[in-house]
């Protein structure tokens, strides 16, 4: 394995966003290390997970753009969390890393909804290239949904700015999390429990109210007039939908 051998960065960064953000969830230490000098020396920015449970948690709450998962994991498999990570509409391109010459894992991940894999060893160069190809091909899926324009309003779903002219906004994760959904179903009513289940994640146990609150707090930023929202519309007895 050539994994130690870190590549010079390159001049122009082939995905084309500063710093795309990739979450390795692995157990073994030495691969994870590997791993992540590898991106960073890249430029990536790089989150990390030791076993299964903290991983899915992290994907979650952090949104990466793209996930490295190792199958043998304690806690969850990566499959199993590639299945949950699915269930709760994730759409995070997500790169296998499964042992050499186990066929069965590759089909097994990719009907679990993994969208590439690659087989250990392998070298840094093919890494690279794999992270690279995903990461274009979600950028062009995710196109429409990626940016937002709302009046004077401009938010980067992906990147996670938000600015009203030249004046940047603060949201938080949970807010950029709440709008991303509503912007991948336009026009769509999503749920309070739809809301809880992927922006909050299996794990929490907030109330329906908890994402009224959410929702409170994203209109004091966003909509001109509190009484009338403009973009973030209450269906009653529902939940909410985003209108742009
Ligand atoms: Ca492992």
């Amino acid at each position: 394995m050539n994994l130690h051998i870190k590549t010079a960065p390159s001049a122009a960064h082939p995905a084309d966003k500063p710093f795309p953000r990739v979450l390795i969830i692995e157990d073994e230490l030495p691969m994870r290390t590997a791993l992540s000098d590898c991106l960073e020396a890249e430029g990536y920015r790089v989150l990390k997970a030791d076993n299964g449970e903290d991983g899915l948690n992290r994907a979650i709450a952090e949104m990466p753009d793209l996930i490295l998962l190792d199958i043998m994991l304690p806690r969850l498999d990566g499959f199993e969390l590639c299945a949950e990570l699915r269930r709760l509409a994730q759409t995070v391109p997500i790169l296998m890393l499964t042992a050499k010459g186990q066929i069965e894992d590759r089909v097994t991940g990719l009907d679990a909804g993994a969208d590439d894999y690659l087989v250990k060893p392998f070298s840094t160069r093919e890494l690279l290239a794999r992270v690279r190809a995903l990461l274009r091909r979600a950028r062009k899926q995710s196109g429409i949904a990626r940016k937002l324009a709302l009046g004077g309003i401009e938010i980067d779903l992906v990147a996670q700015t938000a600015r009203r002219g030249k004046k940047p906004l603060h949201l938080t994760a949970k807010e950029f999390a709440m709008l991303k959904l509503m912007a991948e179903c336009p026009g769509e009513v999503i749920s309070r429990e739809r809301f809880l289940d992927v922006v909050w994640g299996y794990t929490a146990f907030p109330t329906t109210r908890t994402v009224d609150n959410h929702i409170a707090s994203l209109r004091a930023k966003i909509e001109p007039e509190l009484e009338l929202p403009l973009w973030i519309i209450t269906v009653h007895g529902v939940g909410y939908r985003l209108q742009f």
